[in-house]
């Protein structure tokens, strides 16, 4: 299956041509040919499968087929999406694959000023993406009319809804014209937002992308059998020994995300930290650091990494297993992007150890496991009750003694790490 084979129009593979994209990837050889005969779709499909593609490549298609001059503040598509990340690396997609079309697309989003935004509004764009807020403030001062408008996505409704967005997002469909198509994508299908989307989408094709295990044979997995008190000392001594480039590691809450950063910051080793509690222009910074290689490390939580979409991450860590065994697909597909080799290495202790068995089960893979100066037989063998989390409160109590352990060093200066 080809592109081509899709019916894509010539401009379109020549900018797909020159990404290097040559196969079109599931979702995208399910949603195209629906999206361009003007079908309602919802999508279930989490990033990195090419759900962006998914959508942009038929909507350009379909802008192409009827070209008109736009008229100010008055898009013909608009993208709405939870997160300025998101907002602007869909704005980002429009460029690249629309780079031999003429059409023009501005990202709007709260927290910077909103002057050029304005300015570009003004200057008539087909393509808008917005963050619900901004979208509605300007309405609501004039500057964006939406009864122009041909083609609607909702990007992340999940994550929207979990945010509150609920009700901008009511106000946003009540001020769409009657005809138009809509894109719905989510990464997962919540009794909410299939109650959500069942109301909007009419006759609506329904195409599931979930990460499938040919996403996952080109990353290498690893499990770290490690107790919770030694699961820093072994982040550290992997730093020593292993050739990490651009490494995301994900913690399971905030705090520790931030902690670790700042322990491998004063490690010498370049480290930020990236979740709810930063201010948008932290976030921003954290992110284009990274992006460019000033920032060799990234530590984030499950709800901050989502959007996160930077090529050439060499390693995904686990310093703590994800709660859900779906999103272990989720953090680990960031590594191996588009046929590139990635590492995904999880720190497993022994109230993750039915967490890991999950997620043996859910990617019927059997995760090899490394030999190092840390391993715990403990977390290995667990079963029962101590291979479960523990209750809410003791946990807690646990916390702080983990967090001060994490100051540890190694008790090896050597560390070799291989495999069991
Ligand atoms: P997304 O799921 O939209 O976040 O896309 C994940 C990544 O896959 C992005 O870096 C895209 O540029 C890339 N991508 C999208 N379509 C293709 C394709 N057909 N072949 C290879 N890579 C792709």
């Amino acid at each position: 299956m080809s592109f081509e084979n899709l019916n894509i129009i010539a401009p379109l593979q020549q900018a797909l041509a020159r990404e290097g994209y040559t196969t079109p990837t599931p979702i995208q050889m399910q949603a195209i040919p629906h999206l361009l005969q003007g079908k309602d779709l919802m999508g279930i499909a989490q990033t990195g499968t090419g759900k962006t593609a998914a959508f942009v490549l038929p909507i350009l298609q379909r802008l192409s087929e009827e070209p008109r001059a736009p008229l100010p503040g008055t898009p013909r598509v608009l993208v709405l999406a939870p997160t300025r990340e998101l907002a602007a690396q869909i704005g980002q997609s429009f460029a690249t694959y629309g780079q031999f079309l003429r059409f023009r697309h501005t990202v709007i989003f709260g927290g910077v000023k909103q002057g050029p935004q304005v300015r570009d509004l003004s200057r008539g764009v087909e393509i808008l993406v917005a963050t619900p807020g901004r979208l509605i403030d300007l309405m609501n001062q004039g500057y964006i009319r939406l009864n122009g408008v041909e083609f609607f996505v909702l990007d992340e409704i999940d994550r929207m809804l979990d945010m509150g967005f609920i009700n901008d997002m009511r106000k946003i469909v009540s001020a769409l014209p009657p005809r138009h198509q809509s894109l719905f994508f989510s990464a997962t299908m919540s009794r909410q937002t299939g109650e959500f989307a069942q109301r909007l989408l009419k006759g609506a094709v329904l195409v599931e992308a979930t990460p499938q295990a040919s996403t996952l044979e080109c990353i290498e997995q690893r499990v770290f059998f490690v107790d919770q008190d030694n699961k820093y000392p072994l982040l550290q001594g992997l730093f020593k020994q292993k050739d990490l480039d651009r490494v995301l590691v994900f913690t399971r809450t905030k705090h520790r995300a931030d902690k670790i950063a700042q322990m491998l910051s004063r490690n010498k080793i370049n480290a930020d930290a990236i979740h709810g509690n930063k201010s948008q222009s932290q976030r921003t910074s954290a992110m284009r650091n990274f992006k460019s290689g000033r920032l060799q490390v990234l530590v984030a939580t499950d709800i901050a990494a989502r959007g996160i979409d930077v090529d050439a991450i060499s390693h995904v860590i686990n310093y703590d297993l994800p709660g859900e065994p779906e999103s272990y697909v989720h953090r680990i597909g960031r590594t191996g992007r588009a046929g590139a080799e990635g590492t995904a290495y999880s720190f497993c202790a022994a109230d993750e150890r039915n967490t890991l068995r999950s997620i043996e089960r859910l990617t019927q893979v059997k995760i090899e496991v490394m030999d190092h100066p840390y391993h715990s037989e403990r977390a290995k063998n667990a079963v029962g009750a101590a291979a479960e989390p523990a209750p809410k409160r003791s946990r807690t109590a646990h916390r702080g003694s983990r967090q001060e352990n994490m100051h540890k060093s190694g008790p090896r200066k050597s560390y070799p790490v291989r495999r069991r």
